[in-house]
This record gives structure tokens, C-alpha cells and sequence, in this order.
């Protein structure tokens, strides 16, 4: 199965090719300021699976800690802001495509929270199976 999306102002468009890993919400802080919501939503994928046309901007995130490592890759439209996947390092090529910029967001099932310490107390997601106090 192949999705479609695209950014806000459309100069950057993707395709997810084949099932993807897992759709996963993440609650983290880092997420919630770069989304401006209470949490993100994600296709977990590989990279390999993933193609996008046009060109995106990257910001090297380095996590809580604020230290020289970056933990995640948040790659974003430069002209619109809107973000569209993240690269989580140290892992074998797995990304996180934001699945707010999908074309048809009525398929999305999340069924993995994580980072749940940071989930906002009025946010209470059903059809979890799989609640990670982190990532
Ligand atoms: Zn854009
Ligand atoms: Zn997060």
C-alpha cells in the first residue's frame, strides 16, 4: 500500500511505499513543540520506504539533555514549517513520518503511545496497544 501527503503549502510532497512499521503517537515535549498540539503522530517506517519531492530543512534535535549528541533529525518545509519526518539516529534507518500531512488522514489507527510522562492529563487515547512511558 502506497500513501500520499504533502506539506502545507505544497512545495514538498511524499510517498510511503509498503506497510509501515508501527503508527505511533509520541507525547514527548519535543513533539509538542514542534507540532504546536498535545502530541504527534507517526508512521513509523524505514527510510528506504519513504520518497519526497522537494526540498526539506533539517534541525538536528538534541534531546532534554542538550548535549552534543543529536537523538533525532526533525526535517521540516523551510518555507511553511510544516514537519514532515524525523530520522531517529542510532537506529537502522527508522523514521517517523508526521502523519498530520497525509492526504488521507481517516486511515490512520495509532495503536502505540510513547512518552507517556509527558502526556498532557487531559489527553486519553483508546485503541492503545502499547503504552511506553518513554521512547
Ligand atoms: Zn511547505
Ligand atoms: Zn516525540
Amino acid at each position: 500500500m502506497t500513501v500520499t501527503g504533502r506539506c502545507l503549502c505544497g512545495e514538498v510532497s511524499f510517498e510511503i511505499e509498503g506497510d509501515v512499521i508501527a503508527t505511533a503517537v509520541c507525547h514527548c515535549d519535543h513533539c509538542q513543540r514542534q507540532s504546536g498540539g498535545a502530541f504527534s503522530v507517526n508512521l513509523v517506517a524505514h527510510e528506504s520506504q519513504l520518497v519526497v519531492n522537494g526540498s526539506l530543512v533539517t534541525y538536528g534535535d538534541r534531546g532534554d539533555d542538550g548535549g552534543d549528541i543529536v537523538h533525532v533529525e526533525r526535517r521540516f518545509c523551510g518555507t511553511c514549517g510544516s514537519p514532515i519526518v524525523s530520522q531517529l539516529m542510532g537506529t537502522d534507518g527508522v523514521i517517523a513520518v508526521k502523519a498530520g500531512c497525509l492526504d488521507d488522514k481517516s486511515t490512520v489507527k495509532p495503536s502505540v503511545e510513547v512518552w507517556c510522562e509527558h502526556r498532557q492529563p487531559w489527553v486519553d487515547l483508546p485503541g492503545m496497544d502499547v503504552s511506553i512511558d518513554r521512547e
